[in-house]
């Protein structure tokens, strides 16, 4: 596996695999590597003859000075784990290489940002990650990108960007990989104390107790919510929001009418940040 730093590099080094008509996948991270990226390059390693990972901490993405200080970082071994997931190349960027003095464009998408983390963290969060997953798409121009389903807007939103720019690549979603007692796997979860960890589990339990709900016949979406929340507020959790929405517009709906909907979750744990979502199907 090659760590490459500069856009130049990356572009020469894949000129000629796209000459030979090799499928590029690209998996984009922040680093910190947990199984749930592993599971992201796994898939691309599967699906592709070149795998493309980038690394890059995107300080346009964060809201907080502190989040973004306090983001784990740890290359020496995320480059090892790349490895042995049988990725070609490392695309590891410094923040001038990606955002050299005088960068001055920002895309956004509108609608499906409006909404949960988008109202949460600010417009400025998914500005932040649709500008720099546009600028690895077209550094990288792979013929499919992987995204994990746990950040499910903003698997949405890019999504949206690469219909709305009629960009040449396939989005591909894929599944959460969780702890064994179903927490979702996230780089920020080493941030959590050993009593703040166990408590951290309540947020999937309570997406787990809508969707038990749901499939047991309820069909109104604020008795749902009503579910999660009390599940939340048993952990003496105060969540951000806990949702359920339409999961192709991220509009809140009232009732599940038979069509798959998304129940999202967000909420501090300590003075750690956790999402979550699951689908819910009515009976
Ligand atoms: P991040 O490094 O947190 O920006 O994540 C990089 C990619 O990995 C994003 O597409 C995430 O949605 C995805 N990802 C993060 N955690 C998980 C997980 N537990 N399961 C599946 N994909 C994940």
């Amino acid at each position: 596996m090659r760590t490459l730093r500069t856009i130049a590099e990356v572009r020469a080094a894949l000129a000629q695999q796209r000459r030979a008509s090799a499928r590029i996948g690209l998996v984009p991270t922040m680093g910190a590597f947990h199984e749930g990226h592993l599971s992201l390059m796994r898939q691309a390693r599967q699906e592709c003859d070149e795998v493309v990972v980038s690394l890059f901490v995107n300080p346009a993405q964060f809201n907080e000075a502190a989040d973004l200080a306090a983001y784990p970082r740890d290359e020496g071994r995320d480059v090892l784990l790349a490895d042995e997931a049988g990725v070609d190349l490392m695309f590891v960027p410094s923040v001038e290489e990606i955002y050299p003095r005088g960068f001055s464009t920002t895309v956004s998408v509108g609608g499906v940002t409006d909404v949960l983390e988008g109202a949460h963290r600010g417009r400025e969060h998914f500005d932040g990650v649709s500008t720099v997953v546009l600028k690895l798409l077209n550094i990288v121009a792979p013929d499919v990108a992987y995204f994990g389903q746990k950040d499910a807007q903003q698997a949405r939103v890019i999504a949206m960007m690469a219909s709305d720019l009629n960009l040449d690549v396939q989005i591909e979603v894929c599944p959460t990989v969780r702890e064994p007692d179903g927490l979702a796997m996230s780089s920020r979860n080493v941030l959590l104390s050993p009593e703040e960890r166990v408590r951290a589990a309540v947020l999937h339990r309570s997406l787990r107790a809508a969707a038990e709900r749901a499939a047991a016949g309820e069909r109104d979406a604020g008795a749902l919510a009503g579910r999660g929340l009390a599940e939340l507020e048993a952990a003496g959790l105060l969540p951000d929001y806990f949702e359920i929405v339409d999961p192709d517009t991220f509009t809140p709906i009232t009732a599940i009418d038979g069509k798959p909907v998304l129940a999202l979750v967000a909420a501090r744990v300590g003075s750690t940040r956790l999402i979550d979502n699951h689908h819910l199907r009515s009976a």
